[in-house]
């Protein structure tokens, strides 16, 4: 496993290869990161991971300073894995000094869900997703279904500018039915014990939504119960379809969302 601290010496790297899987990552590496990393190593004839905790999609200043970091830790794993050839470590500068691009500005139908209560948010994904995958150049992208919103409009994005696929990869969870997700390692003991619950909660409503008649409407009221219940903020919790993100009356072809606030620390998950 080669580290690639600047986009020079990762050019010089990859040059020779054209089949590159890309996995994105912000790094705090869990199984989930591991399994979309195996996927890579399944398709691609090279594997590249990046860790870069991205200051742009962060619209909230203690979030970014509080996202956990431990690279130690995630090169330990990566190299365990035995599945990463490149790890691509960029500083700051490296991604967004003496390059233009595009103002990025969201449309009103993509302002839905997490764009809606995230300001910023998205516009400082899809242009790191933009950076990156110039300068990496990949043949697949990988990228988890756990941030489902973020695949869709990174995907819809990158198709009108390179020729990259994005791949999506399945939600890893714990045994406990609580989607991995690195900002799990804020969360204590009890805080885990309450977003089991709370997910298992939600795997029930998705099973008895079949036979609601107006199924957002049925949420509504979930949503309510749960913020009651659990002494949590939800921010939302709606059926949308996987196909075009809007709102659904039907399971077919569609998903759960939801974002919450569990002990100030946001979690997100789609069933
Ligand atoms: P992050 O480091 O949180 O930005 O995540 C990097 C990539 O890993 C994204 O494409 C995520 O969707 C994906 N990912 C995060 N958590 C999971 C999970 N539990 N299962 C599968 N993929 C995940």
């Amino acid at each position: 496993m080669k580290i690639l601290l600047n986009k020079t010496s990762l050019t010089e790297s990859l040059r020779q290869f054209r089949d590159i899987g890309f996995v994105p990552t912000m790094g705090s590496i869990h199984k989930g990161h591991l399994s979309l990393i195996r996927k890579s190593n399944q398709m691609c004839h090279k594997t590249i991971v990046s860790i870069f905790v991205n200051p742009k999609q962060f619209n909230n200043k203690k979030d970014f300073k509080n996202y956990p970091k431990d690279i130690k830790k995630d090169l330990k794993l990566l190299n365990q894995s035995k599945k990463v050839d490149f790890v691509y470590i960029p500083k700051f500068k490296d991604i967004f000094k003496n390059n233009k691009k595009p103002k990025i500005k969201m449309i009103k139908i993509d302002k839905i869900l997490c764009a809606k209560f995230r300001k910023g948010h998205f516009e400082g994904v899809l242009d790191v997703m933009d950076r990156l995958t110039d300068i990496v150049r990949p043949s697949k992208i990988f990228m988890g279904n756990k941030d489902f919103q973020q695949l869709f409009l990174v995907r819809k994005y990158l198709k009108r500018k390179y020729n990259t696929n994005v791949i999506a990869c399945k939600i890893l969870r714990e045994k406990n039915k609580v989607a991995l997700s690195s900002r799990n390692y804020l969360l204590s003991r009890e805080n885990l014990i309450l977003a089991s619950k709370i997910v298992r909660k939600l795997i029930n409503v998705k099973k008895n939504i079949k036979n609601k008649k107006n199924k957002n409407k049925y949420l509504s009221i979930v949503k309510n119960d749960f913020q009651k219940q659990f002494k949590i903020k939800i921010e939302y919790l709606e059926l949308r379809n996987v196909n075009n993100l809007k709102l659904s009356n039907t399971i077919n072809s569609s998903r759960l969302f939801v974002a919450y606030y569990l002990n100030g620390i946001r979690l997100i998950d789609n069933l």
